[in-house]
């Protein structure tokens, strides 16, 4: 299936995704508010400008305080979901991460859903966040290709696919996803990759370009730009209506744009950065990343102006995953802070 939708003259298999979407989602494009925590990773991904042996990435860390401070200014703004993401840093452990959530409900109470995006753990540590409050967990599996990802990664394939057993098991309303693009990879690589995510059954999936980034293994590699990305996302839409599906920011790197691109192919979801501006540019994954001068706040005006552009709205409301609703049953949901 994901090779025949892939084989589609991309006009229709765009038209085919933005009408599913809407089939699904009406013109609602949901917003989370991202906080970009710390750029400290004990990783060394071959494709990531953060990795442990970049000597010149500008380390940084938030404290759970400017965290909490960067939530509440989102929340005043009306936004009522937030992804805290970050590199995989000893500073911030499980139990510093499980008191960040019961933090940040104290404040916000229930009615926010709360995302985490820190790498692979233990599935005791997932637990523990999961009872601490956070909801939602993203974890792209980053390529399909074993050998691939163990050269990139230096770690499995098969333990990224058994820590998103472990999410879901838990609870978790779960996002994966991958890049498209990256050296090494084909037509063949990008099916695959459709394939997998579609066989996960995702709640969330998450697409964007590799672009390479100077102080990586990867400098030379060239970025394959934008279509790939969005056939993929294309197909992933018509794969699993109900997924959210953000327009990435890398997507917005490549070309000026590059979100409403992926927003006319199926995209439903915009994650404006709303962390402290003095340190997004730090976060640097790859060259090139848009938004850095701006606050969060003013960066979701801008937001508004491009989903219009496609004929869609901004919805402010949680945009709880269809797929998880239905599997955990609506009632539930409060009890899980969604
Ligand atoms: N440490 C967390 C968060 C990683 S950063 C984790 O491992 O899940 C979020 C995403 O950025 C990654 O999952 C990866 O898909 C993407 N990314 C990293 N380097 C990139 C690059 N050079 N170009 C495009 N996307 C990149």
């Amino acid at each position: 299936m994901a090779a025949e939708l892939l084989a589609m003259p991309d006009s229709e298999l765009f038209a085919l995704a933005d009408r599913v979407c809407r089939a699904e989602f009406g013109t609602s494009v949901y917003l989370r508010g991202l906080i970009e925590a710390t750029n400290n990773c004990s990783r060394d991904c071959a494709y990531c400008g953060i990795r442990r042996s970049n000597p010149n990435a500008r380390r940084y860390a938030l404290s759970d305080q400017d965290i909490l401070d960067a939530v509440r200014e989102g929340r005043r703004a009306g936004l009522s979901s937030f992804v805290v993401q970050g590199a995989e840093d000893p500073a911030f452990g499980t139990g510093r991460l499980a008191g960040l959530a019961r933090l940040l409900r104290s404040e916000l109470g229930d009615d926010v859903a709360l995302t985490l995006s820190f790498g692979t753990l233990s599935r005791s540590a997932y637990a523990e966040l999961r009872r601490a409050g956070w909801n939602r967990y993203l974890l792209r599996f980053e390529t399909s290709d074993p050998d691939l990802h163990l050269a990139l990664r230096g770690s499995t394939l098969d333990r990224r696919l058994e820590a998103l057993r472990d999410l879901r098991d838990l609870g978790f309303e779960v996002g994966t996803g991958f890049m498209t693009g990256l050296p090494g990879t084909n037509e063949a690589t990008l099916v695959r990759d459709v394939a997998l995510t579609a066989s996960l059954e995702p709640d969330m999936v998450g697409i964007g370009p590799f672009i390479p980034h100077p102080g990586t293994p990867l400098a030379r590699a060239r970025c394959r730009g934008l279509a790939p990305m969005q056939r993929a996302v294309a197909a992933v839409r018509v794969l699993l209506p109900q997924a959210n599906m953000p327009a990435t920011t890398a997507a917005g790197s490549v070309a000026p744009d590059g979100r409403e691109r992926a927003l006319a192919a199926g995209a439903n979801v915009l994650m404006p950065n709303i962390g402290p501006a003095a340190h997004k540019k730090d976060y640097e994954l790859y060259p090139g990343k848009i938004c850095l001068d701006e606050d969060g706040i003013r960066c979701m005006g801008c937001l508004s102006g491009r989903v219009a552009s496609v004929g869609k709205r901004v919805d402010m409301g949680r945009g709880d995953s269809p797929a998880w609703l239905a599997r955990h049953g609506r009632a539930r949901v409060a009890e899980a802070g969604a």
